[in-house]
Order: structure tokens, then C-alpha cells, then sequence
């Protein structure tokens, strides 16, 4: 069993897009249980969808209030007309959205999204409700940075991930390596030596699968941590005579001692190791700031501080890593005139006045969107390709970050 985190296939939506939309379906409610909501994942025959479309609809007559009746049955023909057109599921599966948009009863406006998702959707799903079933898409948009866990002992392994809160399985593995017991005639010095050679290819195959499902998060920077553990002296073989490859050790941050390997025990591990993923995240946030303040002492270029240098290096696609103050209380306000013309400020909250007047026609300007900073720049790091690291201030790396304005940016080159 395999499950890769990552891996967006072509014609998918990305996160970015992704988000946004889920934006913009959360806003919408129906006037009562009239929003079709519709998962199919990858492998489904199209042709049992649309007879399952066609007979929900047919059902649909049941429906009491004529118009809630009217918008189902229009949804569903929008849907199964889209499911028609399909041949099979793409990769990653399809989910349709459909509904009524109207707020107006009796003058309906029938939308209809269809949705590639960046992940594998994971079951069937149908809805008729008054919002949009979101929640699985929600899942893909979740920090993709994960912490490595492998549990083993001399009999089993388990190796899988800790993303947000959530544990997955990647790889389960068993030895055949035997027992203290030997069976009778082997030769004692025969037995052991054997029993350890079988330790030492089963050590070399959790490394190998170790390396599989670590290496290219670890290679993006999305690797936070390594946690190790098991009941026994296997988990420390497994590290002391370096049998994982060499960027997977320097990303262990701590071994646990366990009750058992095997099924359950990667949750275990999670459990006793919460104090060790504390301190991880602040030793990387401290890394984070101190790559910044050498490359500002090196004067390399690599370096920006302060709003609007980091926003314009964002936007130039040149920043690696944006660094921002949990103490950093700035918001984006967007504002409108009558006639059109746009403006962005950058200010901190009670700054903030609901009416300006526009420099170009001399209206009034109004707040149209207020917007956490952090927000703006996760949206635009996920755009960019930059990751984000917000900084806490209970260390020195971090006050001296908030010294300096509160955001910084490392950068992948230098842009002047
Ligand atoms: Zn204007």
C-alpha cells in the first residue's frame, strides 16, 4: 500500500485555484435542499453514474415545493448532460457541483462547477442539501508539509506521515526474521548469524521504503521532522549504524521508546512524541530566521525585510521562504470608487478607515475586502511555488524578526 501525498496529475486544478473556488462554493446557500453535490472517484463506470443521475432526478418528483422540485431536477440535468459527455473518470476522479444561485424564488439560475480535484478523491459521494458538500476538498488544501514517523521492531515496520493531524499509512511491513528459539539441529553459531543477517536486510528494506516516501518531500522542503520509534533495540540499529540514507537521518528529531510495533503504532508514536514536534517547530522557525539575518550580514542579495520589498520579490516569483511574525497584525484593505478605479493599502487594523477618496476621480472610495496579511501571502506563496513560516516571538530569532518589522523574505536569487 502506497499513499503519496503529493502528485498533481495533468488537467487537475492546483491548490491555488483550488481554494479559491472553495471560496467561492462556500458562500453559496441554497433557499432549501437544493444543492447536488457529486463525487466520483477515479475507476467509476460513467455510464452507472448517469443512469444513477437519471434516477435521482426521476425521484426527485417526490419533492413537495415546486420550485425546490424544478431546481433539483434542473441540477441533475446539468450534471448527468456533463456526465455524458465523460468517458471515464479522469485520474483523481470528478466531482460536480449544481444548483440553484438565484436569491430570487421563481427566476432560478441553474450554475454548475465540475471539479478535477489536485488529490485522488476517495469515495462516492451524493447530496442534495442547502450548501455544497466541501469538506474532502478542504482536506486537499491543508499545510502539505508532514513529519516522517517510522515504527519498527524485529517483526514489523510501519512507516507513514503526520500531516495536520491527520496519520497515514504508507508502507506496512513484516521480517521473517525468527525467534531467540532455534529449531533443532542447527548449529547455535549458524542460527544467530543468520538471524542477523535477516535482521540486517529487513533494517536495509525500511531505509529503502523510508527513502520512497520521505526523499521528495524532504528534497521540497516539506519534510518537518523525522520521528522514529519502536519497543525495542531495532529502531536504534536502524539509526546508529546509519542505515538511513543521509538527509532522512539529518531529519530525525527524536527516538521513542514504544509498547509494540505493528498495526496502531504509528498513532502511538504521534502521541509520545508531541513534545519532541513542539520543539522541531521552534528549532526550524530559528533556522528560518538565522538563514535570513546571514544572508542580510553576507550581503549576498538573498535577503529582503519590510511589506513592500518582500511583496514585490513575491510577486517576481523570487522568494523561497517568507517569514512573518505571529505579533504581525497587518491587513490588506481594498478599496472602490463609483467609477471603477481600484486601490490596495497595507496598514494595521484600527488604521484602517472604511472610506477613502480616490486620487483619480475624487470619490468616494469604499472597503470592499479586508484581508489578514497572512492570508494574502499564503495565497500568493502557493501561487509562487514559496513556502511560508510563521514566526513565533517566545524565542530571540523571532523578536529580533519582529525588531525588523515583523515579515522577511529569503530569496531563491538575487533580484537586485
Ligand atoms: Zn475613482
Amino acid at each position: 500500500m502506497t499513499a503519496d501525498p503529493e502528485e498533481k496529475p495533468e488537467g487537475a486544478m492546483n491548490k491555488y485555484q483550488l481554494k479559491k473556488l472553495i471560496k467561492e462554493l462556500e458562500d453559496i446557500r441554497g433557499r432549501n435542499t437544493e444543492l447536488v453535490s457529486l463525487y466520483i472517484p477515479e475507476g467509476y463506470d460513467m455510464s452507472k453514474i448517469s443512469e444513477f443521475v437519471t434516477s435521482e432526478s426521476s425521484e426527485a418528483e417526490n419533492i413537495k415545493s415546486k420550485h425546490t422540485r424544478k431546481n433539483v431536477q434542473s441540477a441533475l440535468d446539468k450534471i448527468g448532460r456533463k456526465v455524458r459527455e465523460e468517458h471515464s473518470t479522469p485520474e483523481n476522479g470528478v466531482v460536480f457541483f449544481a444548483g440553484n444561485v438565484s436569491d430570487t424564488q421563481g427566476r432560478p439560475d441553474i450554475q454548475i462547477w465540475e471539479v478535477v480535484p489536485p488529490q485522488p478523491i476517495e469515495s462516492r459521494r451524493y447530496r442534495c442539501d442547502k450548501e455544497f458538500v466541501l469538506e474532502p476538498l478542504q482536506q486537499m488544501i491543508v499545510d502539505d508539509r508532514v513529519y516522517g514517523l517510522i515504527v519498527c521492531d524485529k517483526n514489523n515496520a510501519e512507516i507513514g506521515y503526520l500531516q495536520g493531524n491527520s496519520i497515514k499509512t504508507a508502507y506496512s511491513l513484516d521480517s521473517n526474521v525468527p525467534g531467540k528459539t532455534r529449531a533443532g539441529g542447527q548449529s547455535a553459531q549458524r542460527f544467530s548469524r543468520l538471524r542477523k543477517e535477516m535482521l540486517k536486510s529487513f533494517l536495509g528494506e525500511i531505509a529503502e521504503k523510508s527513502k520512497k516516501a520521505f526523499m521528495d518531500k524532504a528534497r521540497e522542503d516539506k519534510l518537518l521532522g523525522i520521528i522514529v520509534g519502536g519497543p525495542g533495540f531495532v529502531k536504534d540499529k536502524l539509526l546508529d549504524d546509519d542505515y538511513l540514507h543521509q538527509e532522512l537521518q539529518e531529519k530525525v528529531i527524536t527516538r521513542e521508546s514504544l509498547g509494540h510495533a505493528g498495526e496502531g503504532s504509528l498513532k502511538e508514536l504521534v502521541n509520545r512524541a508531541e513534545e519532541a514536534i513542539e520543539d522541531s517547530k521552534a528549532v526550524r522557525e530559528k533556522q528560518k530566521v538565522n538563514r535570513f539575518l546571514k544572508n542580510l550580514k553576507e550581503e549576498n542579495g538573498k535577503s529582503e525585510y519590510g511589506l513592500k520589498p518582500v511583496l514585490k520579490a513575491m510577486e517576481m516569483g523570487a522568494v523561497e521562504t517568507v517569514l512573518i511574525s505571529e505579533d504581525y497584525n497587518h491587513y490588506r484593505a481594498t478599496y472602490e470608487c463609483g467609477q471603477g478605479h481600484e486601490k490596495e493599502i497595507y496598514e494595521q487594523r484600527p488604521e484602517i478607515e472604511d472610506k477613502i477618496d480616490c486620487e483619480e476621480c475624487n470619490e468616494d472610495m469604499k472597503l470592499e475586502e479586508l484581508q489578514d496579511i497572512v492570508d494574502v501571502m499564503a495565497e500568493k506563496a502557493e501561487e509562487m511555488s514559496s513556502n511560508l513560516e510563521i514566526i513565533s516571538t517566545d524565542h530571540e530569532e523571532g523578536k529580533r524578526l519582529m525588531n525588523m518589522g515583523g515579515i522577511a523574505a529569503i530569496l531563491r536569487y538575487r533580484i537586485r
